[in-house]
């Protein structure tokens, strides 16, 4: 049945490059990877110098909302945060924050410099009075560092601050960091999950208060809420700056949870200046549904033949990495 798939996924597959509206994560130009299976659309799309080992959870994820029914729903209305790059203008951050409407809850990303950092997170905290905050380093201070950064942004937003996502790289770190704190501040942790040979490995007591979800590097919604499980610890769903058809991969997650107690970071796609299908935010919330791709944005954002070929061979790469054996593993639960 096995290779059965993989042809149905490299059949059926388009190849996009969605410009972004402001650089992140270092990139203007996104490019994912869709297909189809007997349940839906999915995606396809770990950051291009992932290498196949790193990208196999992603490629499971897509075949699990392709070729696996879905699970009962909890909720049909995600809460959504703003999520506010690294970027340093006032007018170019106001204009972000309004991509969002009605999001109580903002994510800053941090990490480059403290000093601009300080400055964004006032100007949002001015801009967005009553919002929560949250703040993102993708683990790039030290534990020493992130003591003295967090205590500086707590003096600036105080109880406005809601978490410091992955102040620092490992999870000895982010236990020092949380056994010395003197502010009342939640720590998160993403990477240390996502990036992690095994994720249900990662010793979270003392270390962490909750726990970044993102279904995609993860290997999908049934891994998702195994580790949440596993785990024990209050979550938030998180995008991986996919387009509307990973996102709505990552909201169905979120609507599957058995609690969800805070907003999600699946917004992103504001970030993108095209989409293939739509995810917009009323009232600060998204509707779970299943999308489907629509075809003009799909001729529209094609990528050229030399890059669909180049993920078709990731792809194959990909699928060779063990996909294989993580269906015999997983698969039984499909039914
Ligand atoms: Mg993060």
């Amino acid at each position: 049945m096995s290779e059965q798939i993989l042809n149905d996924v490299l059949s059926s597959l388009k190849v996009i490059s969605i410009p972004t509206r402001t650089k992140f994560r270092g990139i203007t130009l996104r490019e994912i990877a869709l297909f189809e299976g007997p349940f839906g659309w999915a995606e396809f799309s770990p950051f291009l110098e992932y290498d196949e080992n790193e990208s196999l959870p992603w490629l499971m994820s897509g075949i699990e909302a392709a070729f696996a029914p879905a699970l009962p729903m909890k909720r049909t209305e995600i809460p959504i945060n703003a999520t506010m790059p690294e970027v340093d203008d006032r007018v170019e951050i106001e204009k972000i924050l309004s991509w969002y409407p009605g999001a109580t809850t903002v994510k800053i990303k941090v990490g480059t410099d403290l000093t601009r950092d300080l400055a964004r997170i006032a100007w949002v905290k001015a801009l967005s009075p009553h919002s929560q905050i949250r703040v993102d380093v993708n683990g790039s201070w030290s534990a020493e560092h992130a003591l003295m950064a967090i205590n500086s942004i707590y003096e600036i937003i105080g109880d406005a601050f809601q978490y410091i996502e992955q102040p620092c790289a490992t999870i000895e770190e982010l236990r020092r960091v949380k056994g010395e704190l003197k502010v009342p501040v939640k720590i998160a942790g993403d990477e240390v999950f996502r990036k992690a040979q095994d994720p249900f490995a990662v010793k979270v007591t003392d270390a962490l208060d909750i726990m970044i979800l993102k279904v995609a590097p993860l290997g999908g919604i049934r891994r998702s809420l195994k580790l949440a499980a596993h785990h024990k610890l209050p979550t938030v769903v998180s995008s991986a700056l996919e387009s509307a058809i990973g996102l709505s991969y990552e909201l169905k997650l979120a609507a599957t949870l058995p609690e969800l107690n805070y907003a999600c970071g699946l917004g992103t796609g504001s970030l993108l200046q095209f989409d293939v299908a739509d995810v917009t935010i009323v009232n600060g919330h998204i509707t779970v549904q299943s999308l489907i791709p629509d075809q003009n944005a799909l001729d529209t954002l094609r990528a050229s033949d030399e890059r669909f070929a180049w993920w078709q061979d990731r792809i194959r790469k990909t699928w060779s990495a063990g996909a294989a054996q993580w269906l015999e593993r997983e698969s039984e639960e499909w039914k």
